[in-house]
């Protein structure tokens, strides 16, 4: 069987949002204009398609990045669109860096009322570590306050990004009616009957027509900086045409040079279906991004070539029970070269194992696909994998290779558990061993002086989380103790600064370090510290550790 569409109508794209933005209800609505789901779980029903963990509907965070696959019709053509969705929770971080590290471009959604959060901040900040394009959603203009212009003014100076507006919205709070499109000049008029999926394509209305115009000029501006032969164009005062604009913020924003802004209301179903021709047109293609490196067994450096015909490699991405396959284990693979069939050997190059894969599925938001191929670009997900741990890359076993690792933070807090039942002790250690594989800042160990169990996570609610899995999947009832700052007790002197961070090390080497970032407080009144890692304050009996 051949690929069925060809790699440049691939995106693999994650939603990322400050919690609260509206990613949860941007998701439901992508995946209901693509089809893939025909009713639409309200976020506050607690029935959304993509928060699949229990825990995730009661606290209404999303945890889980679960990728789904939808396709999009533009311009004649069906273009694939893989989703895979990122946490909004600080606690998460974690799961943020290892989607991004997979996806190839994002979609960053704002609320209009709040523009730029703290938490999109840090997911930003992590988007411009793996290099990731975005184009941005600003969200809610439904609301009482929403602000487009203070949104977009919020991404240029706190983002330090160079926001390019191709849409204005057409009113705001309850006089929101749609979206103006700047390239087309025509202002796009959502029906609010039939949740949204028409719109119609009208003048701008007189009291818009202004500031159009002058947003235009600046998306005109923009766009011939991208490109010699427009910026000269554009300096003789030429008109560009709609598809040299096009091409030109889409060059802009898959080289990082640009972040083209769009607008709407997720939950009132404005602006999603322009949102989606956006994704296809100014978000790369798995050819569009640098082909993966990695190493080869006697420690040369390697790369894997986006191509069908390469050697077959993959990075597992997320690994989750699944409780519609009688809880058999799913692990996510981005297959990053060749391809990967049904019913045979991959080769696990950090294990060092040879494991055998007899199913291959893909998610859809309402139902999975069996497959029996998987090729390059593409994201699949493997049933009944033992060995596979979050990060490993499986190739061909001619051909090794272990592609860059993933980096995962160190766990901050411990908390001692034992198991209500003296009965469980067994399992209760190997249920957590068996969730440590899935997560890898999730750790277990063993408090040398007491004997105690404890765990070790990114922050209370991941373990919270954790303790929750226990009893619904495991049906291990464990009592915690308080949660305490990893390293207290192990905190040395030896602290170093490296720029505004201090690294500070664990005494007993074997958890590795954290970064705190050294925050000043008001003039005269000293230091102050903040975990790196999850933006967090630092507790105070830690700072008094390391003072
Ligand atoms: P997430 O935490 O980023 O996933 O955000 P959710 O999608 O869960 O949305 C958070 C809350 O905002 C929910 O109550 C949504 O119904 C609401 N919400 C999402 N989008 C919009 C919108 O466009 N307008 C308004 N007024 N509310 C929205």
């Amino acid at each position: 069987m051949a690929r069925e569409y060809p790699l440049e109508r691939y995106r693999n794209i994650g939603i990322m949002a400050h919690i609260d933005a509206g990613k949860t209800t941007t998701t439901e609505r992508i995946l209901f204009y693509t089809g893939a789901i025909h009713r639409m779980g309200e976020v506050h029903e607690g029935n959304t398609t993509t928060d699949w963990m229990v825990q995730e509907r009661e606290r209404g965070i999303t945890i889980t990045s679960a990728a789904i696959s939808a396709f999009w019709a533009r311009r004649d053509q069906r273009y694939r669109v893989n989703i895979i969705d990122t946490p909004g929770h600080v606690d998460f971080t974690i799961e943020v860096e290892r989607s991004l590290r997979v996806l190839d471009g994002a979609i960053a959604v704002f609320d209009a009322v709040n523009g730029v959060e703290p938490q999109s901040e840090t997911v930003w900040r992590q988007a411009d570590k793996y290099k990731v394009p975005r184009i941005c959603f600003i969200n809610k203009m439904d609301r009482v306050g929403a602000d487009f212009e203070m949104s977009v003014g919020t991404i240029r100076e706190k983002l330090g990004a160079r926001a390019v507006r191709m849409q204005l919205p057409l009113g705001a709070e309850d006089k929101h009616r749609g979206v103006i499109d700047l390239l087309k000049m025509k202002a796009l008029v959502f029906q609010d009957s039939e949740q949204g999926s028409r719109y119609e394509e009208a003048d701008i209305p007189e009291e818009y027509q202004e500031a159009a115009a002058a947003a235009r000029g600046e998306l005109l501006e923009a766009a011939a900086e991208q490109d010699d032969a427009l910026t000269e164009k554009f300096l003789e005062g030429v008109e560009l045409t709609e598809d040299e604009v096009r091409g030109a913020i889409r060059k802009g924003c898959v080289g990082l040079k640009l972040f083209p802004v769009f607008c709407g209301s997720a939950f009132r179903h404005k602006g999603v279906q322009p949102l989606l021709d956006a994704v296809v047109d100014y978000l790369p293609s798995p050819l569009e991004v640098p082909p993966i490196h990695g190493k080869t067994p006697n420690g040369e450096d390697a790369v894997r070539e986006t191509r069908d015909d390469a050697p077959f490699s993959a990075l597992a991405f997320k690994i989750m029970n699944d409780p519609a396959f009688q809880s058999q284990t799913l692990t996510f693979l981005r297959v990053y070269s060749g391809k990967l069939e049904a019913g045979t050997a991959v080769w696990n190059s950090v294990k060092g194992k040879r494991e055998r894969v007899s199913r291959l599925v893909q998610m859809r938001a309402d139902k999975k696909d069996e497959i029996t191929e998987c090729y390059a670009g593409d994201i699949c997900a493997v049933v009944g994998l033992k060995l596979a741990g979050t990060g490993d890359t499986l190739c061909d076993d001619k051909q090794p290779i272990i592609l860059e690792r993933m980096e995962f933070p160190e766990p901050v807090i411990d908390i001692a558990i034992e198991p209500k039942s003296t009965a469980d002790q067994d399992k209760i250690l190997q249920s957590l061993q068996r969730l440590a594989m899935e997560d890898p800042s999730f750790r277990v160990k063993t408090n040398e002086e007491t004997g105690q169990t404890l765990i070790a996570g990114m922050g209370e609610l991941h373990l919270e989380i954790i303790v929750d899995r226990l009893l619904r999947e495991f049906k291990v009832d464990a009592n915690i103790g308080k949660p305490q700052v990893a390293y207290r007790e192990t905190v040395s002197t030896q602290v170093e600064m490296e720029g505004k961070y201090i690294r500070q090390t664990g005494g007993r080497g074997q958890y590795g370090h954290i970064w705190l970032r050294v925050a000043p407080n008001e003039p005269g009144q000293g230091f102050s510290f903040e975990n790196k890692v999850t933006g967090g304050a630092v507790s105070k009996e830690f700072v008094d550790a390391v003072k």
